[in-house]
């Protein structure tokens, strides 16, 4: 990797950040594509330091930066501009630093509904999704699902006062896609069977030995059911899944999407044509890595 007096910076905020396969995926395809960048982890504790890192960024040579857990929701109030996917989502990942101005978008949702496309061949348009929680990463999905013009989305959640919540931001956005919020019980059976497309946006099955979010006699064969998770290679909803003959899609795939979506918005330019392979080979070789490995457990 080439580091000079030229070389443009970007990375992802969070805490903690030590498990991030970003810097791992980004790297490699800024080498690939020749582009004098590098992507840094940039580990900010509490929220004050995320202000100084704002603040830093506007005077270092940042192309921008992604935005992880827990400052998706805080970095809003820090941007200049904010654009519609993210407003709706309530919710930023990547920033862009254009002109003097912080620009947040929120390119989850279409990396979601990117990676359906190419990894299973799933298009939303006309179809029912249940999403299964209603943090951030549920509001974008169903921005993607939106987008997508899915026919309905059910958002089911332990607390479901949150998904009644997500759904009310939406109302005004929701373009004849019907939305309703079930809470994460019995009550939720009749949506998850009849989905076309089931998701799991919460971390039950991050840690292994976490059980499926829903009962396994709930899916079935004809079904798309995508885990959001990409810390491993198979969680307990895949699995289960996979035995009832549902097609199954793991995070990685929207991992890729939504980090490939950030580095054109920063390139500024609709010409350049990231190559998700890179991405994905390096994001499968950090998670091989023993480190990684130990911090799963
Ligand atoms: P978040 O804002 O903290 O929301 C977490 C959601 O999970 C909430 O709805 C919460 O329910 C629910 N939840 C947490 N623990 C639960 C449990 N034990 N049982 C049932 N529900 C539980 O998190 P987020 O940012 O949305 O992220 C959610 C997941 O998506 C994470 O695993 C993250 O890594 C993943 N993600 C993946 C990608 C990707 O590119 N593949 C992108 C974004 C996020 P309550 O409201 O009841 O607390």
């Amino acid at each position: 990797m080439r580091i000079d007096g030229r070389t443009k910076l970007a990375g992802v905020v969070g805490w903690p950040i030590d498990r991030t396969l970003s810097p791992a995926m980004h790297n490699a395809v800024y080498e690939a594509l020749e582009l004098n960048w590098v992507y840094l982890p940039l580990s900010v504790p509490d929220q004050r330091g995320l202000v100084r890192l704002v603040d830093a960024v506007r005077s270092l040579s940042f192309v921008g930066f992604n935005v992880t857990m827990p400052y998706k929701q805080a970095i809003l109030p820090l941007c200049d501009e904010v654009a519609m996917f993210a407003q709706m989502a309530d919710a930023v990942n990547t920033v862009h630093w254009v002109d003097g101005t912080l620009v947040g978008y929120n390119t989850d949702g279409r990396g979601l509904i990117d990676a359906l496309k190419t990894e299973v061949g799933f298009d939303p348009a006309g179809k029912s999704a249940v999403i299964i929680g209603a943090g951030g990463a549920a509001g974008a999905a169903v921005v993607g699902l939106i987008v997508g013009k899915a026919a309905s989305v059910t958002l089911v959640n332990r607390s479901v006062e949150r998904a009644e919540a997500v759904v009310e931001r939406m109302r005004p956005y929701l373009r004849g896609v019907a939305a309703a919020a079930l809470r994460l019980d019995r009550t939720a059976r009749e949506a998850v069977q009849s989905a076309d497309l089931v998701i799991n946006a919460t971390p039950v099955g991050m840690v292994d030995g976490d059980p499926s979010p829903v009962p396994p006699e709930w899916l079935h064969e004809g079904q798309v059911i995508c885990d959001m998770i990409y810390q491993r290679p198979e969680t307990d909803l895949m699995r289960v899944a996979r035995d009832a003959g549902a097609t199954v899609m793991g995070g990685l795939p929207m991992l890729v999407e939504q980090g490939a979506l950030a580095i054109e918005i920063w390139s500024g330019t609709s010409q350049l044509k990231v190559p998700r392979d890179v991405m994905r080979r390096a994001a499968e070789d950090a998670l091989a890595r023993p480190a990684l490995a130990e911090n799963e457990r």
